[in-house]
């Protein structure tokens, strides 16, 4: 299920232009806006759902088929050398979009953390 005023889902909607690399009929990825490395990009769930703490089996079921399609899209887009992903998850993370949703970082060194 989607949500009109979520900014996710009106992308998966075509609502808001978007730099989208892959999309099947569960998932989406799209260039983040914002880069924070020479990739960045943004893989988010075709079903709204705000945090890892809402995920029951058919959200676990997505989110696991996500990280197996991920190492392709990822090498697909300039991964070659490795990748990080960060799921923030609530205020204390800096999420600003509550649509449940993996960042993917690489294409250079990332700095550690
Ligand atoms: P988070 O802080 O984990 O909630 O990440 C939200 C990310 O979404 C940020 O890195 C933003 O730059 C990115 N973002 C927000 N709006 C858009 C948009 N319309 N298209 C692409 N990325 C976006
Ligand atoms: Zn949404």
């Amino acid at each position: 299920m989607l949500d009109g005023k979520c900014v996710f889902c009106r992308i998966i909607k075509g609502e808001i232009p978007s730099a989208k690399v892959y999309e099947d009929e569960k998932m989406c990825v799209f260039k983040d806006l914002e880069p924070k490395a020479k990739v960045h990009l943004l893989a988010v769930p075709k079903t709204h759902f705000k945090l890892l703490s809402e995920v029951g089996g058919s959200e676990a079921e997505i989110l696991s088929y996500m990280l197996t399609k991920i190492p392709q899209i990822a090498a697909d887009n300039g991964c070659t050398n490795g990748y990080r992903l960060i799921i923030n998850q609530g205020d204390d993370a800096g999420q600003t979009v509550f649509h449940l949703h993996i960042h993917i970082l690489g294409g250079e060194k990332l700095s550690d953390f």
